[in-house]
């Protein structure tokens, strides 16, 4: 059967984000986690087929749920790495300061709110700020695994990946330090280019 996903090269080389994200940690995330959701996304999808061969869905409920989760897990991890950038921090432009102030009030009132997200998740999980079609504006998510508490409809502009498997190697138990560091390599210029196109591609889906 046909694989649909295949795993992204890393936009920049896996040493590039130290101090702030050892490059250990690049290596195992991207070619091993990653790696292992585009495997589990790809794997479900063939099961659903033989389960389509072979009309028997008694394991489709188990099937969806892998998917959900894997597909997921590689979209997240997708936008991750280009939300990173060895010459990422400082602030963001105008226009998406604008975008930010908006619903936030600051930018660091923005920041803020994602760095508590993704402190406070109980479990695994991620911290997300996403483009909401309805209302037209930013949202901040806190994310379960990869798929669980997503609002509908939603599309991720920048995404803070929560997991122990994330930071653990080098900060221990200091999360509150890899969220710092985070910010140091933010590429604003890539979540600006992502809510540009989230505004022109997703319209109100529903009145
Ligand atoms: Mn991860």
């Amino acid at each position: 059967m046909t694989s649909q996903y295949v795993l992204p090269e890393l936009p920049y080389d896996p040493a590039a984000l130290e101090p702030h994200i050892s490059r250990r940690i690049m290596e195992l995330h991207h070619d091993k986690h990653h790696a292992g959701y585009v495997a589990g996304a790809n794997t479900a999808l063939d099961k659903l087929a033989d389960a389509r061969d072979r009309r028997d869905f008694s394991a489709i409920a188990m099937l969806e749920k892998n998917l959900a989760f894997h597909v997921s897990g590689h979209v997240l991890h997708s936008l991750f790495w280009t939300n990173l950038s060895p010459d990422g921090g400082g602030e963001p432009s105008d226009a998406l300061t604008d975008a930010l102030d908006s619903t936030f009030g600051t930018v660091a009132a923005f920041r803020e709110q994602m760095t508590q997200a993704a402190a406070t998740i109980q479990g695994s999980g991620w911290a997300l700020a996403s483009w909401e079609p309805l209302a037209r504006r930013v949202i901040v998510q806190q994310i379960y695994d990869h798929q669980g508490n997503h609002g509908q409809g939603t599309v991720p502009i920048l995404a803070i990946d929560g997991w122990e498997h994330a930071y653990y190697l080098q900060y221990e138990n200091r999360k509150a330090d890899f969220l710092t560091a985070f910010w140091n390599i933010v590429n604003w210029d890539d979540v600006e280019r992502r809510l540009t196109d989230a505004r022109r591609e997703h319209t109100k889906t529903a009145a």
